[in-house]
């Protein structure tokens, strides 16, 4: 059987780069592309689109069945700092919508699912450094709660059901092409954009808050090699660890320095310094790399290189 792919939330910081990247593997008849709204007009108009609300099943349902897919990338969900805002919204929508997605393969209507996880199914208690896959998960925020529960109903629809469900814990993910959606991280893309257009940076996290990063190829790169994995490779069900580079405001201020010899930062924690302060610094994902051979690329120094030059 053919693939066809539909992404939910294709407009977002990922689902805009990883609509691209399946639309040059599987063609542009064979992604469907999907948002709440019109939100990006390159998704929208260069392929196949569809409005869609990720919590209406049946929409969801109905996009299935006329295009006849395989696969499901559900990358809808409000996101860290913004589900802190709202956070019982953010429960409905974070755990609805995979519901839904989990329901269709469930009934057989669907052949396989990405569903995104994050490091923030960690927290205070997690050991920090070198964060293990398997560990103690107790986290603060609802973001956190949503994406750890979201794992466990992934886990059990795979050993209950049989469902094929893939994920990864994604680290905080710098792109330049699309602004990110109100993460943690978020100051990552930030500084370089301020960086070249006034010099200077006020960052809302305290200078040595190590936090685990990736540049958006490797996580593209992850996305499809998981998807494209034999599915007796992928031993976790629940979500992997995936490691990029990880490092402080303050290393990227300096390698952004050697770029842009007169660029200034300022520290001016905020509300989102607790939840980072909850977060491991650093992440062991041998287990990724064990199963389905996963391997970074980008390190601080070339990811900075492709951000100022893309930017510029
Ligand atoms: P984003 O906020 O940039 O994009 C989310 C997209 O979903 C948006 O285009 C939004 O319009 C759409 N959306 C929201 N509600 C919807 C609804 N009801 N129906 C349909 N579409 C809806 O988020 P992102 O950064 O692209 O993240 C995608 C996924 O990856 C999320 O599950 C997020 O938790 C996870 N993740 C992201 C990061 C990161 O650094 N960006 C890190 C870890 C995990």
């Amino acid at each position: 059987m053919n693939t066809k792919i539909l992404i939910i939330g294709a407009c977002g910081q990922i689902g805009t780069e990883l609509t691209k990247k399946l639309r040059s593997i599987y063609g542009l008849e064979n992604v469907i592309a999907s948002d709440i709204r019109k939100l990006n007009i390159d998704i929208v108009n260069e392929g196949i689109f569809e409005v869609v609300n990720a919590l209406d099943f049946n929409q969801i349902e109905h996009l299935v069945e006329h295009y006849k897919i395989t696969d499901i990338y559900l990358m809808a969900a409000l996101l860290s700092a913004t589900a802190e805002k709202n956070p019982a919204f953010a429960w409905d929508l974070n755990m609805n919508s995979l519901f839904h997605v989990l329901n269709l393969a469930k009934a057989g209507k669907v052949k396989k699912i990405f569903w995104p996880s994050s490091i923030a199914v960690f927290g205070p208690t997690t050991p920090r450094i070198n964060t293990p896959q398997f560990t103690i998960m107790e986290p603060t925020t609802v973001y956190g709660i949503s994406k750890q529960t979201g794992e466990r109903w992934c886990e059990y629809y795979h050993n209950i059901y049989g469902v094929d469900v893939r994920s990864i814990r994604y680290p905080g993910l710098i792109s330049w092409s699309t602004e990110p959606g109100g993460g943690t991280t978020d100051y990552a893309v930030d500084i370089y954009h301020k960086a070249l257009k006034e010099g200077t940076y006020e960052c809302f996290l305290s200078e040595d808050t190590a936090l685990p990063m990736m540049y958006m190829d490797d996580a593209i790169r992850a996305t499809v090699e998981i998807m494209q994995a034999p599915a007796e490779n992928i031993k976790i069900r629940s979500s992997y660890n995936l490691a990029g580079v990880s490092f402080t405001p303050k290393e990227i201020a300096a390698e952004i320095k050697n770029h842009i010899p007169e660029f200034t930062i300022t520290y001016k924690p905020d509300f989102r310094q607790k939840i980072a302060d909850s977060w491991p610094a650093s992440i062991d994902d041998s287990c990724a790399q064990r199963d389905w051979h996963w391997q970074h690329q980008f390190d601080l120094a070339s990811m900075t290189v492709e951000m100022l030059e893309n930017l510029k």
